[in-house]
């Protein structure tokens, strides 16, 4: 077990037309021993790449990748101790799942015959596969091959797992089980991990910490509440979170944030931080505003509404609302969550109350958040 640095690590693509793809641009993360470090962002952003350098499977243009106190950047896959798992679990179709298991220790060890008999055999029994020693792959479902993929990987003992969407391709019961589990067996081994994904709710529920990636650069390191409730930025913002976080756009004038449909009074604390910007996006969670089917009066923070959409998940309802003078063929709308069952059909009038602690203020310039 060790923990594992990425300082200022850039992978450059060459396109075959003598085009740079900067895939990875300086990415600086460092994941603590034993740490379950989430990768997330969406499609083209970098994961796989900066996953693929760790692994050894792809080189590092620049930058420096260290595991515990070891150089990394151009020592052989087989040589770094690290085990990757596969969205596509890549088993050896014509072996058992015995000789899979096996596989990996027969290459890395001189383990004795009767010890690697047992470790497989153990590791089998922790990932309930106990009873599938003695089938092929192609006799196994999906939620088993993945099983098996990490069996695998665990009777390696290595020093950090580094998985790619190892649950994308079961189904959404099973994904949900395997996400839990795949917790506890990283918990209970306190391998450092890394996970790549594009799913919220994984990236959300499994990390200790999730890492943030658009466009090659990383845009927040911090735990999954950390990133959800002090995004560092507009992308950030918009992309943890579901439903997403509603943003209008707004401009700074007097002692208000106007946007096209509202005029929103610009908290007393939040001056000091604005600089010279005067145009910003004006974002709040669907869950942070209030919702009122009526209202006696109608204060500073209120938003006459009408109700557009509702939609029922679960336990709570998302309820879309266009301002109540927004009645043009295309108005745009904004979500907010509320809990429980609750009579509001298409066509209500309604109140919308945003807390003024509940808004984040984001500079049009850079997208930077300055509250
Ligand atoms: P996804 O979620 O779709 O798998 P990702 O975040 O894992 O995406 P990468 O696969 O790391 O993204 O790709 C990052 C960027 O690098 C993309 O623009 C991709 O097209 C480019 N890229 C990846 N591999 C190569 C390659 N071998 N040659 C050229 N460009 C590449």
């Amino acid at each position: 077990m060790a923990e594992l640095t990425l300082d200022t690590v850039t992978k450059v693509f060459n396109d075959g037309d003598s085009n740079e793809i900067v895939a990875v641009d300086g990415v600086d993360i460092d994941i603590d021993d034993g740490e379950f470090l989430v990768l997330v962002g969406p499609s083209g952003c970098g994961k796989s790449t900066t996953l693929r350098m760790i692994a050894g499977l792809e080189t590092v243009t620049d930058g420096e990748i260290r595991l515990g106190n070891r150089l990394i950047n151009n020592t052989p896959p087989a040589d770094r101790n690290i085990a990757m798992v596969f969205q596509s679990y890549a088993l050896y179709p014509h072996m058992t799942v015995r000789e899979n298991m096996r596989f990996g220790l027969e290459e890395s060890t001189d383990m004795a015959d009767d010890e690697m008999t047992s470790i497989v055999e153990e590791t089998a029994a922790m990932m309930g596969i106990e009873d599938l020693l003695d089938r092929k792959p192609s006799e196994l479902s999906g939620g088993q091959q993945q099983r098996v993929a990490l069996g695998r990987a665990i009777v390696r003992d290595p020093e950090a797992f580094l998985m790619d969407e190892p649950l994308s391709n079961l189904d959404a019961k099973l994904r949900a089980t395997m996400r839990t589990e795949l917790q506890r067996i990283q918990e209970d081994l306190s391998v450092t991990t890394v996970y790549v994904t594009h799913d919220q709710t994984e990236a959300m529920t499994m990390g200790d910490r999730i890492a943030v990636l658009n466009d090659g650069v990383l845009q927040q390191v911090g735990t999954p509440l950390e990133c959800y409730h002090t995004p560092n930025n507009r992308f950030v913002a918009g992309f943890i979170g579901e439903p997403s976080m509603n943003f209008f756009d707004v401009t700074l004038s007097d002692d208000a944030l106007t946007g096209e449909r509202f005029s929103y009074p610009l908290p007393g604390d939040v001056r000091s931080s604005l600089g010279d910007a005067t145009e910003f996006t004006l974002g709040v969670r669907p869950e942070d505003i209030e919702f009122h089917a009526t209202k006696s009066s109608v204060g500073e923070h209120d938003f006459e509404c009408v109700v557009d959409v509702v939609e029922p998940v679960g336990e709570s309802n998302n309820i879309y609302l266009r301002f109540a003078d927004d009645d043009g063929p295309d108005p745009d709308t904004f979500i907010v969550t509320i809990s429980g069952m609750r009579n509001v059909s298409s066509g209500d009038r309604v109140v919308a109350t945003i807390p003024p602690d509940a808004i984040h203020l984001f500079d049009d310039r850079d997208g930077r958040a300055v509250k």
